[in-house]
């Protein structure tokens, strides 16, 4: 009953509601999914003397340990770890359990079985990304698919797209989260799509063929990628009369982009454009979206679905959880997942504006909301220029700088050693390419202002490319994801260039 109705009112409920019935869905959870079919949640509960009665309140959930990318890595001890992860039934725990009799009894044996093994075999999978590490695979059971769709169903809902919209997804063809949850917005929304395939399968030119023939009202992809296709478009002359709204997924949004999106709808004769972000990542099986807000107002930010899962804000240093409004690192538990299901998982990811219960100012929705940027540990992780003045560059900061500044458009930081010497400075080089006919040696003076001001580094170079050399440069159509970071340095110590990688491993992680 409260399952039910924890899943019907999840877009308004006030927090004490929330609060309480995820407390009584956690515990259903872990007693008759997690802790009897989860090899690693078993032994983790028993070894902290935990069973589904220890969690009376949300509060309790602070008593489970965290999990982390490092849990679910191989070792050479346990080559296939991942399998750890994965809820795999007992027919005999299942067979006894007085509601599997009474429902055989009811429907038969045969349809009994079919719906456990809806329940529980895996058949769909995505994998993390990021370079770093192997890819970990997660897996999806029927039941999860079904939890996809309504995850799915629901970005189309809170972005306020109609049933008579069409969807132009090109975000790449991969088996990522981001592409399949589009794909499900689609089919569980109702409404046309058609997926591209992104620029590693369609080029820039068969998704800009898309815009033309398609004419898309709402178009989902990853920013840098939808930057290009638009300013490409609005070079041929491409008018987008019907886009009204642009989905983006796979690399955060600054206002500044957005600002440039919208200029760009402006030119291809768009209505003024909403331009959307959306949070998720592989673990959670699921992306929540911003809903539509007036232009120069903050963003309502990322719904999140009260009832597949919880999203806690703790103190990176101490783990402890914080309070709605604080800034920390996410941390995510699934409400009602089979198949990979990861418990307190440590997300590495930082909100600086918090966790609201309040309801949304624009869509009037009542669900916890994260509000604030969120930034990616993988881009938060310094680059060590320790030759440029042992100045310590934020990666996370930089892109937020260069995104914002005006007059340019694309752009790509190239990290070189001068004369390739590898004992020689660091460079970096600023490629960049310039709108609205600016004059060089100003917009130069500029820029190298800006990182001077915000990153404490002055760019060594910056040079102007046209747009076809910019699309080079990033790889656009060539690349599953455009390189916003390169590093050109000759290897010296191999340590010293993988802290680099680290840097520039921009994860797709929805
Ligand atoms: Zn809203």
């Amino acid at each position: 009953m409260n399952r039910n109705w924890l899943r019907n009112q999840w877009q308004q409920l006030p927090e004490a509601a929330v609060r309480r019935l995820q407390a009584g869905q956690l515990r259903h959870y872990l007693r008759t999914a997690v802790l009897p079919f989860s090899a690693h949640y078993g032994e983790l509960f028993r070894r902290h003397g935990l069973n589904a009665d220890s969690f009376r309140t949300l509060e309790d959930l602070q008593r489970v340990p965290f999990t982390t990318k490092v849990d679910l890595l191989n070792t050479a001890k346990n080559p296939q770890r991942f399998k750890d992860f994965i809820l795999v039934p007992d027919p005999k725990v299942l067979a006894r359990r007085p509601r599997t009799i009474l429902r055989a009894l009811a429907q038969g044996r045969d349809s009994v079985k079919q719906d456990f093994e809806s329940e529980f075999r895996p058949i769909f999978m995505t994998f993390t990304t990021g370079r770093s590490a192997e890819p970990t695979p997660f897996f999806f059971s029927q039941r999860d698919l079904g939890h996809l769709a309504i995850a799915a169903r629901r970005v189309v809902e809170i972005c306020a797209a109609r049933r008579e919209d069409r969807l132009l997804n090109s975000l790449p063809f991969a088996p990522h989260l981001a592409f399949w949850l589009a794909h499900y917005a689609g089919t569980a929304g109702g409404v046309m799509m058609l997926s591209s395939g992104g620029g590693r399968v369609a080029g820039t030119e068969g998704n800009i063929r898309q815009l033309r023939k398609f004419k898309p009202d709402i178009l989902i992809g990853i920013p840098t990628f939808v930057y290009h296709l638009l300013h490409q478009a609005a070079e041929e002359g491409v008018h987008c009369e019907n886009l009204r709204c642009i989905v983006l997924a796979g690399e955060k949004v600054s206002d500044g982009l957005r600002h440039k999106l919208r200029d760009l709808g402006h030119e291809l004769g768009a209505r003024p454009l909403d331009v959307l972000a959306t949070y998720g990542f592989t673990e959670a099986k699921q992306a929540w979206p911003e809903c539509p807000f007036p232009h120069g107002e903050p963003s309502g930010g990322y719904h999140l679905y009260p009832d597949l899962g919880i999203i806690e804000v703790i103190d990176p240093q101490t783990g402890k959880t914080l309070p709605p409004g604080q800034p920390g690192e996410l941390v995510f538990t699934p409400l009602d997942a089979r198949g990979t299901v990861v418990l307190r998982y440590r997300t590495g990811d930082y909100t600086d504006g918090g966790l609201t219960y309040e309801p949304c100012p624009y869509c009037g929705r009542t669900l916890p909301r994260l509000l604030g940027n969120i930034s990616r540990r993988s881009e938060v992780r310094e680059m060590n220029l320790d030759k440029i003045k042992g100045t310590l560059v934020d990666f996370n900061e930089l892109e937020h700088v260069l995104d914002d500044a005006p007059h340019i458009g694309a752009w790509q930081v190239e990290l070189r050693k001068i004369n390739n010497d590898p004992l020689d400075l660091d460079e970096l080089i600023l490629h960049a390419q310039k709108t609205n006919g600016a004059d060089e040696t100003q917009l130069c003076r500029e820029l190298s202002e800006r990182c001077f001001t915000h990153v404490e580094i002055r760019p060594n170079r910056i040079l102007f490319h046209s747009s076809d050399e910019m699309r080079q440069l990033l790889g656009v159509g060539r690349l599953l994801k455009e390189e916003k970071l390169v590093d050109h340095r000759p290897a010296m110590k191999s340590t010293a260039i993988n802290d680099v990688r680290s840097v520039t491993e921009t994860e797709t992680k929805t």
